[in-house]
Formats: structure tokens, C-alpha cells, sequence
């Protein structure tokens, strides 16, 4: 039996590896870099915390927060590892304690977060010590795309720079190709081996279904699928994670919020009877989940759109850790379209970033409006090629949208913003289309344009399908103004001028209706 199987069984208790394990494993000890992607609940940490006992020296492990590596280091305390962590939370004396352990060869692995690695004091003292290996945790921190970007962490080349001869591991459960190169370049890692495992979380179910009144709906999904299970909400704005906690624990449902603007110690108190109780549904803000190792999370629900796909996909990977059926839920409406690309034009970053930003929503928004697998889309997004065509546990898959010819309608739309003058938002523009003679319509005299009341066939609610549609597709752009006027594009021409058609995803409400009108 080779010796990190040994190792694995007799100190951490487990039979068999998974995945890769084995395989980075090996390649680490024999003194090389990788890179090693592996979803959330991989086993990521035995990757370098094996090869830190197999080799001369302590492992250092850099890693972004202090909580993660607080429960990491307890862990390994428990099976009798000698680790231990370093960062700034830490009292003068106790931190001094910790060197002088260090200096004398003490432990195996040392947890330290960056800032603290990256001290000409901390530098020198390691230097002084034998090293067995570096491991940088939750490397997608060095891309400042991400939300969990951390400057520090752009200076870790240091450590290649420094100490050539250390081997370094890399680990992060973000895996799309501009985060992993700039993983590559910023670590210095070009001569690194990639170890890429599958994303595929077969046991979480994918949906996403159009907002209708977003609370109630989440209500109903909780009571009908979740009752008394653990989950998270996600909202946008810390506002709304209080509300919308409120309003679930005023219906029975045990909810707490979690958000940045709470005081540390709300925060520690709400995150500690997350996960110590089974039944807790947490409403927070992205500020909560990294590092949450709660295996029964049974549901993730978004009640407003990420940005990205690794953004969902990293939220939506937080449940079902323990490889039980989990879900991952979604609403998404116009308002999150316009609300997403409102943000990335008033922000202040240089148009680069705004480029980006743009390209990853806009996978996003095609995610939420596939006609096709959910998972194939996700899967694909993450460069793996995927050998089947349906997964069978995706709304899609398992309920599969009409598409219908929308082409008269999107021409009745596209030329309801011409003739108001592209500056207009959706629910102006129905108005318009649907004969409303409001205050403001009068105003404008659009109750004499050519498209006042031209679109009464179709209700509010599929008018509201058909604008967010188009600007996922990119027939229709809120990018020159930041207030949600609506404006052609260069492909809105063709569908105008009636060389190009365009088919829709069919609203499950619309449908419905239909059907009863055929039914009659
Ligand atoms: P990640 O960091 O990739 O999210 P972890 O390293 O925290 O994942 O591992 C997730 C869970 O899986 C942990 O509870 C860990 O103990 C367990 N685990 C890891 N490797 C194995 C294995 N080979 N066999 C059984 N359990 C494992
Ligand atoms: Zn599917």
C-alpha cells in the first residue's frame, strides 16, 4: 500500500481517495507545482495537507479568511496534526509562541493569511526554517473579475521568486478560463500540471423560473419542497436580506439574516446557529458562504440574478455537500437585467473590467434563458466537454419551455422604442404598446404614434418576457444611459426591417392561459 494511501487511512479515516486526489498527491510530493480545480466539497485540502505530512518540513497554507482556517487547523488538531494558524487576530504573544514553534520545526503545516505571509519579517523567519511546501487556497482570489478578489494575493509570486525550489499547489473551485489564467500568470505558475476534475454536482437540481412577486414565490417553493430543511437565500442588497428574512420568519419559516452591515457579532451569532441547527434558513448577501461547511445545506435560492455564472455556480454549490438531493432555485426577472447592467456601466472601473463584467453577465443571462439543459450549458461554460445532451434533473430538462415565433411581437416592440426615441424604459414602452393612456403617455403624445395600442393581444406579463428576452439576446441594450431607457442595437435592424425571426421562450403563465383559450 503506497503511503498516502496509509496516511489517509490511518489519520484522516477515510477508505479510498476521490477524484484526482492521488494523482496531485503524487506529483506534490515529488517536489512539482499544479494547479489543482476541483468543485466545492471535492477534497481539496487532503491535496496539499497529505503531502505536507509525506515531506520534510512544514506546509505553509495561504488562505483568505480566518474562520476557514481556524476550522481547518482544529480539524487537523483533532487527528493529531501538529498545524496551526497565523494571522492578525492573533495576540503579540501568542503570534510569537507560533514562530518560535515554527523556527523549531514544530508543526507540519502553518495556516497564515496573505497579509501576514507577505511580511519581510514573515519571509525572512520561513527562510530560516525547512520547507516542504506552499499551498494557495482559494486561488481565484488573485482575479480581480471575481468577487472574492484579494490584492494580496497578486503578490504571492513572491514566493516562486523567493523560494524557487518549494513546490507550490494552487486550489480553487472557480474554473472558467480567464480565472484560471490569470491564476497562472499572476502566481507565476506557467510550468505548473492542471488538474481539472468534473463540475458536475449531479445531486443539486437547477431551476430557474420567471419573478412574479419573488418572496411568495420563494414561500411557496420553501413550503412546498423544504420545509424544515437548512438553506440560503440570496439578495442583492443587505435591505433585502432583513426584509425578506423578516417576512419568512412572520410565516413560519425560521430565517436570519447575514450581510457585511451587520456588526461582527450578529454576524458570528447567525452564522454559528446556521450551522449548528438543521433547520435554519439563512437570507444573506455573497459576504456569506466561503467557507461555510455545512454538509445538509438542502437548497440554495436566488432572489436576485448573479453576475456571473462562477458567481451562481459557486452559491449554488454551497448545498447538498453531503451528495444528497439539493436544489438550486432561482427567480429572475427584467428588473435583474436592468439592475445587472446598470451596475457595470455606473461603476468606476476602467472599460476593460466593464468588458468583462458585460461578457460574464451576458453568459449569465443566457443561462437563464436556455431552451436547452441547464447543467449542459453550465458544464460547457466551464470548458468540460459534457457526453450528454440532457441531464435529466434540470427544469428544462425535466419540464422543457415552448419556444414560440415571437417575430410580429419583438417588431412591435423594437419599433415602439424607435418611435419614442430610445429613451424609454419596459414598462413606459408597454404602456405604449398595450393602449394605456396614462398621465405620462398623454404627455409625450405617444397615445398618436403609430405603435399606441398596437400590442393589447398580449398581456403585461409576456410583454415583460419579451423585453427581458431581448436584451439577454442582445436585440435590446440599456448601456447608453444608465436609467433603463431601452435602445436598438446594430441586430435589432434586421429583425425590424424583417430579414431575421425571432423565437422566444415560451412564460410557463402564458402558456397556461393558452392552453385554457384552446381548452374554451
Ligand atoms: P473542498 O475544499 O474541495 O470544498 P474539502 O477538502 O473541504 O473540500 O472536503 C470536503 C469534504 O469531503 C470534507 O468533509 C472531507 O473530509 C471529505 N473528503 C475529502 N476527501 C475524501 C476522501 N477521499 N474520502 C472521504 N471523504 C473525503
Ligand atoms: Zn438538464
Amino acid at each position: 500500500m503506497s503511503h498516502a494511501l496509509n496516511i489517509l487511512k490511518e489519520v484522516f479515516g477515510y477508505p479510498a481517495f476521490r477524484g484526482q486526489q492521488a494523482d496531485v498527491i503524487e506529483h506534490l510530493v515529488n517536489g512539482n507545482d499544479c494547479l489543482v480545480l476541483m468543485p466545492t466539497g471535492g477534497g481539496k485540502s487532503l491535496c496539499y495537507q497529505i503531502p505536507a505530512l509525506m515531506r520534510k518540513g512544514v506546509a505553509i497554507v495561504v488562505s483568505p479568511l480566518i474562520s476557514l482556517m481556524q476550522n481547518q487547523v482544529a480539524a487537523l488538531n483533532e487527528v493529531g496534526i501538529d498545524a496551526a494558524v497565523l494571522n492578525s487576530a492573533l495576540p503579540v504573544e501568542e503570534a510569537q509562541a507560533v514562530e518560535q514553534k515554527l523556527l523549531a520545526g514544530d508543526y507540519d503545516l502553518l495556516y497564515v493569511a496573505p497579509e501576514r505571509l507577505l511580511t519581510r519579517r514573515f519571509l525572512d523567519l520561513i527562510a530560516r526554517t525547512q520547507l516542504a511546501l506552499f499551498a494557495i487556497d482559494e486561488a481565484h482570489c488573485v482575479s480581480q473579475w471575481g468577487h472574492d478578489f484579494r490584492p494580496e494575493y497578486r503578490q504571492l509570486n513572491v514566493l516562486h521568486a523567493r523560494f524557487p525550489d518549494v513546490p507550490r499547489i494552487a486550489l480553487t473551485a472557480t474554473a472558467d478560463d480567464v480565472t484560471r489564467k490569470e491564476i497562472i500568470e499572476r502566481l507565476a505558475l506557467d510550468d505548473a500540471e492542471i488538474f481539472l476534475s468534473s463540475f458536475d454536482r449531479p445531486n443539486i437540481r437547477y431551476q430557474i423560473v420567471d419573478k412574479v412577486n419573488s418572496k411568495q414565490q420563494l414561500l411557496s417553493f420553501i413550503r412546498a419542497e423544504h420545509l424544515h430543511d437548512a438553506g440560503i437565500v440570496y439578495c442583492l442588497s443587505r435591505k433585502k436580506t432583513e426584509d425578506t428574512a423578516a417576512w419568512l420568519s412572520a410565516h413560519g419559516i425560521t430565517a436570519l439574516a447575514y450581510h457585511a452591515g451587520m456588526s461582527p457579532h450578529q454576524r458570528a451569532l447567525n452564522q454559528e446557529i446556521f450551522l449548528r441547527e438543521d433547520n435554519i434558513v439563512m437570507v444573506a448577501t455573497i459576504a456569506f458562504g466561503m467557507g461555510i461547511d455545512k454538509p445538509d445545506v438542502r437548497f440554495v435560492a436566488h432572489l436576485d440574478m448573479p453576475k456571473s455564472i462562477e458567481g451562481y455556480y459557486q452559491e449554488t454549490g454551497r448545498a447538498g455537500r453531503d451528495g444528497q438531493k439539493a436544489n438550486a432555485w432561482m427567480v429572475y426577472g427584467l428588473n435583474d437585467v436592468i439592475q445587472q447592467r446598470r451596475m457595470i456601466e455606473e461603476s468606476e472601473a476602467q472599460a476593460q473590467f466593464k468588458q468583462i463584467a458585460t461578457k460574464k453577465l451576458e453568459a449569465m443571462l443566457a443561462l437563464c434563458e436556455t431552451t436547452a439543459c441547464r447543467r449542459v450549458y453550465l458544464l460547457d461554460y466551464f470548458g468540460e466537454s459534457v457526453t450528454f445532451a440532457a441531464c435529466g434533473n434540470c427544469d428544462v430538462c425535466l419540464n422543457p419551455p415552448d419556444s414560440w415565433d415571437a417575430t410580429i411581437a419583438v417588431q412591435k416592440a423594437l419599433s415602439c422604442v424607435y418611435r419614442t426615441g430610445q429613451q424609454f424604459g419596459a414598462g413606459y414602452l408597454i404602456d405604449v404598446l398595450r393602449g394605456n393612456q396614462t398621465m405620462q403617455v398623454t404627455h409625450w403624445k405617444h397615445d398618436c404614434i403609430s405603435t399606441f395600442g398596437i400590442g393589447k393581444d398580449l398581456p403585461v406579463k409576456t410583454w415583460r418576457a419579451i423585453f427581458r428576452q431581448l436584451i439577454a439576446l442582445g436585440l435590446l441594450t440599456t448601456d447608453n444611459d444608465g436609467y433603463g431607457a431601452l435602445c436598438l442595437t446594430n441586430a435589432s435592424r434586421a429583425v425590424l426591417k424583417g430579414r431575421q425571426k425571432v423565437f422566444l421562450r415560451q412564460q410557463r403563465e402564458h402558456k397556461k392561459s393558452l392552453q385554457k383559450k384552446t381548452v374554451c
